[in-house]
């Protein structure tokens, strides 16, 4: 393996919203548009890329739509796990303008009368216009979130389908509860990456939402939060409210200084579902994720980013062997091993490095050896699988003379042992 050509890009810089040179032009159904990059953490293949579209705003609402994409980019600073783990995002935003107002690529509506927030629109549609954009920027978009120029409270998302919908959310009423774009953006983004369910207890249409999600539980004695659950904590039942009533929002909700137990109404439903904490983003009453759906989201990010990558390079005395991770500062814990092959003295130079957390080895193998380096994520927000906070990267590392001797041993030219 060479040196990727990508390790002098992995770096983290927010760039300043607007027209830099880390915009792409495209055309989309004879209109001109715009990728913009405003964030960008590491190659395409190791990040997640989240990709933000514009609909229904005019070639003239462009500032409009860079400051609502501001907003949406508050995520990166102000919600967790978004905040600590925003080493792990690229994020794009893409803009192609409509003819006029009121019009949009993805023939957005809202099919139910307010206060539903329900909005609908052509998936497939979206899936053109993100293409081409991302196509002629040379990436594949693992997330997408579109924002539409439409004041009216809306958002919707497809559980663990890695695509939402949001208005501005420039609703007073709503923004007075601090349901603003921000909090809207971090719900659908709940569903869509997380496979997060409504911890609400119903909405005025009654619907409900039965199925398997790490943050509702619809047996008390079989909990999704088994790990964070203390059995010991009283059962607690949520005031019961009219269906329909405004849930009321709550600062200054701390999911770490909160117990974990059982709440009556998740899932839209008010009887027969529970959920861990009495707040949540999920529930659209906080600023924060419940532990349990904190949880989720990390497990996301790690099933979509890859945040580890291995580099090699010859120097006196051997090959270097650097890792480098996008984990959170302080987060990440480094293990080096031998998979492949016989060298007790690489394997007990590769344990040494192990013990002293290096990210950098330096190595002279004998033969053809895989050393393998895993990153784990130690975070404390996980206490499920943490398997998956697990990333291999290996390097396979073969001596010149030993590689001739094998060819030459393929040919038939000579016999014997290979490597020296
Ligand atoms: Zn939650």
């Amino acid at each position: 393996m060479k040196a990727p050509w990508w390790t002098a890009c992995a770096l983290l810089a927010l760039a300043a919203l607007g027209r830099g040179q880390d915009e792409v032009p495209f055309q989309h159904e004879g209109r001109e548009g715009a990728l913009t990059t405003v964030l960008r953490s590491g190659p395409a293949w190791n990040a997640l890329d989240l990709v933000v579209v514009a609909d229904g705003y005019t070639a003239g609402e462009r500032a409009r739509f860079d400051a609502d994409a501001r907003e949406v980019l508050r995520l990166f600073d102000e919600v967790e796990p978004f905040a600590r783990y925003r080493g792990l995002f690229n994020v794009h935003l893409v803009f192609l303008p409509v003819g006029r107002r009121g019009e949009t690529h993805l023939q957005v509506r809202y099919p139910l009368p307010p206060p539903s927030n329900r909005m609908e629109f052509d998936v497939r549609r979206l899936h053109a216009l993100v293409g081409r954009a991302t196509v002629t920027a040379g990436f594949g978009a693992d997330l997408v979130h579109v924002v539409v120029n439409q004041d009216r409270f809306g958002g919707t998302a497809h559980r663990g389908g890695r695509v939402s919908v949001v208005s501005r959310n420039r609703d007073a009423r709503n923004r007075q509860h601090g349901l603003d774009l921000l909090l809207v953006t971090a719900h659908e983004l709940g569903h869509s990456l997380g496979g997060l369910t409504e911890e609400r207890p119903g909405d005025e249409h009654g619907h409900d939402d039965h199925d398997h999600a790490p943050n509702a539980a619809f047996d008390r004695a079989n909990t999704p939060w088994e790990a964070w659950l203390d059995r010991d904590a009283p059962l607690a039942t949520s005031r019961q409210r009219p269906p329909g009533a405004a849930i009321p929002f709550t600062r200054g909700f701390d999911p770490d200084a909160t117990p974990v137990g059982l709440h009556e109404g998740a899932a839209l439903r008010a009887r027969g579902a529970w959920r861990a904490q009495p707040h949540c983003i999920m529930r659209s009453d906080a600023a924060s994720f419940c532990v349990v759906c904190r949880e989720a989201l990390v497990l996301a990010l790690h099933e979509h980013a890859r945040p580890a990558a291995l580099t090699e390079a010859e120097v006196e005395g051997g090959v270097a062997l650097s890792v480098e991770t996008w984990l959170p500062p302080g987060q990440a814990v480094v293990r080096w091993d031998l998979a492949e092959g016989e060298d007790p003295a690489l394997a007990a130079r590769l344990d040494a490095a192990s013990a002293a957390g290096a990210r950098r080895v330096v190595v002279a193998p004998t033969g053809r050896v895989v050393v393998r380096c895993v990153v784990e994520d130690t975070t404390p927000w996980v206490r499920g699988d943490r398997a998956r906070l697990q990333h291999a990267v290996v390097v396979t590392l073969e001596p010149a003379a030993a590689a001739t001797t094998s060819l030459r041993e393929a040919l038939g030219e000579v016999g014997g042992s290979i490597g020296r």
